[in-house]
């Protein structure tokens, strides 16, 4: 039988996993902040809020784009979201819809360069014409 002979050093991959950006708010979230979390990623309720609710997702690796997160986070990510989705419903009989989304890059509105996903909970009735969700960050173009 062929023995375990694999030689690759792993401790490279572990190690990326921790990198984190001095200075920035995401990789510095105090602890209790934090509302909801796994291994690779932590949840926070937004500052500045769209609307009550408003949470936001961050992996624990700083890294500026949600396209430059590795499978296992974005995996994460998205059990999380779940997790984090479920628990607002819960709590808040009024939550009747939600927006998930990532702002990637300064020009596409993004302010904090790391990476994130907003959860906004969204009740009927909170916007007076919300067809076309998140469409609307060109709002002129938002309704089709
Ligand atoms: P972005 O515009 O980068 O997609 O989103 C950044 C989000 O972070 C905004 O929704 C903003 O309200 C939120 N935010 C900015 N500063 C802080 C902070 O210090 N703490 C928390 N919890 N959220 C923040
Ligand atoms: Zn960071």
């Amino acid at each position: 039988m062929k023995r375990d002979r694999d030689t690759t050093d792993f401790r490279g991959v572990a190690a990326r996993y921790r990198e984190r950006s001095d200075g920035c708010i995401f990789c510095d979230v105090d602890s209790s902040r934090v509302v909801a979390a796994n291994e690779l990623m932590v949840a926070i309720k937004d500052a500045y809020p769209v609307t009550e609710g408003h949470s936001l997702l961050l992996p624990r690796r700083h890294v500026a784009s949600p396209n430059a997160l590795y499978q296992p986070v974005i995996n994460e990510m998205w059990a999380l979201a779940a997790n984090v989705r479920g628990e607002l419903l819960a709590a808040d009989e009024t939550i009747t819809g939600f927006n998930f989304g990532s702002n990637d890059g300064a020009s596409a509105g993004q302010t904090v360069m790391h990476a994130h996903l907003h959860i906004i909970p969204r009740r009927d009735g909170d916007a007076e014409r919300p067809r076309g969700g998140v469409r609307g960050v060109i709002p002129e173009r938002q309704a089709y």
